[in-house]
């Protein structure tokens, strides 16, 4: 039988039932002018949320070959990069990069850790003896561990160094504040599966002039993923090789609806939200995984009681209580649950994942209070959606 569920897991997000609607309309032809206006509007839609005036292309790719077309067309055979890997996909960019023969250094950050501007500047000063990395890659909101890295800071340490930027920020763009152009990131890549709710399928490049100067140097081997056939191929309003039509199309009904709610309400929300899931979970008796300076505005980590698994907790979660959330990834595995609140996620959402998250402990004879964990939540979150405190009007000067 058919129940709906609760899907927190941290991509495929929730997709609303208009951008389904969407995915479901008849096929176009992706070389006539219908296909041309949408990817005109789409390309616009993009640069807003991700404030840039540079080309972003659509690929149809998950995220990670996005990540590849960032190497593959930005770096040479032997270049020397620093990769700051603070998780899963952080490794991920790092495997990448070996994979394309490019002399990467990783930098290990401890898991739940942010990777820290300082760190960046030192590490940057150190390839000084081989004589200087030509790129950084960093991952901006880490979600196999539920940290956000500080990548405003990071990026003004790397613009001062004069290297090139690369950034996954493929969980965090379009729900955490990005400024591409005004950080000087040059190369930033998304995904419509994460925040944007819509279905898996493209993943979206964004490239800085600085990166199409390091493309015209750049000799690693692509094809599919050439971004300059993407960039001519946009000229004339379509994609080099056949696009995920029915995905292209959802994404530009997703992008309508966040347009209406606006960029700042959309980053606020998912603030608040991270902010109620986090009190809710340690409410309940839970401690958080990640440094709660640098906790994730779209994913949150948490840890099990003693003696639970979490493949055991998910289970019950899924199986009894309609509630979908995802695992450790790579050595946290069995350690540490993730819920994902990123894209079209609402209170109720987060609601109803807590008192989940109640009545499963409950199940697994955990001492856990009825409806402490949807109060400490409902609380925080009034906190911080109450309107700012005016100005007293006698102290106006
Ligand atoms: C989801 C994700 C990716 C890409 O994953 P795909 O499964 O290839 O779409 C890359 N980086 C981060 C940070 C992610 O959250």
């Amino acid at each position: 039988m058919y129940r709906p569920q609760n899907l927190r897991i941290p991509g495929p997000t929730f997709v609303p039932q208009a951008v389904l609607a969407a995915s479901a309309r008849p096929m176009i032809n992706h070389r006539g002018p219908e296909f041309a206006a949408l990817m005109a509007a789409i390309t616009r839609a993009l640069q807003d949320f991700l404030r840039t005036k540079g080309d972003v292309l659509l690929l149809t790719a998950s995220g990670s070959g996005g990540m590849e077309a960032a190497v593959a067309n930005t770096l040479s055979s032997g270049d020397k990069v620093l990769v700051f890997v603070n998780g899963a996909f952080g490794d991920r960019f790092f495997q990448i990069c070996r994979a394309y023969g490019v002399d990467a250094r990783r930098v290990d950050v401890p898991w739940g850790r942010a990777v820290e501007p300082d760190l960046v500047r030192d590490e940057l000063a150190k390839e000084k003896a081989r004589d200087g990395a030509k790129a950084v890659l960093v991952t901006h909101n880490e979600t196999s561990t539920g940290v956000l890295n500080p990548l405003k800071e990071i990026s003004a340490v790397v613009r001062e160094s004069g290297r090139l930027l690369i950034v996954d920020s493929v969980s965090g763009a379009g729900a955490v504040e990005l400024e591409i152009d005004e950080w000087g990131i040059d190369v930033c890549v998304t995904a419509s599966q994460k925040a944007w709710g819509a279905p898996p399928g493209l993943s979206m490049v964004a490239m800085s002039e600085k990166a199409w100067k390091a493309f015209d140097r750049s000799n690693l081997p692509k094809l599919y993923f050439n971004l300059q056939t993407y960039k001519d191929a946009l000229d004339h309003g379509s994609t080099p090789a056949t696009p995920a039509n029915t995905v292209v199309i959802a994404l530009q009904e997703a992008l309508r609806l966040m347009a209406e709610e606006g960029l700042e309400s959309i980053i606020k929300r998912h603030r608040d939200l991270a902010l109620a899931t986090r009190r809710g979970i340690q409410a309940a008796g839970l401690g958080l995984f990640a440094d709660e300076a640098h906790a994730s505005p779209t994913c949150t980590s948490f840890r099990m009681p003693a003696r639970v698994d979490s493949r055991n907790f998910m289970r019950v979660l899924r199986d009894d209580y309609d509630t979908v959330i995802a695992g450790g990834q790579g050595k946290l595995e069995g350690q540490i649950a993730r819920v994902g609140h990123m894209g079209f996620v609402t209170l109720q959402d987060m609601l109803g994942f807590l008192s989940a998250l109640e009545l499963t402990l409950k199940d697994l004879n955990q001492p856990v209070e009825a409806g402490v964990a949807i109060t400490a939540a409902l609380r925080a979150y009034a906190e911080a959606t109450q309107p700012p405190a005016k100005t007293p009007v006698g102290s106006r000067r």
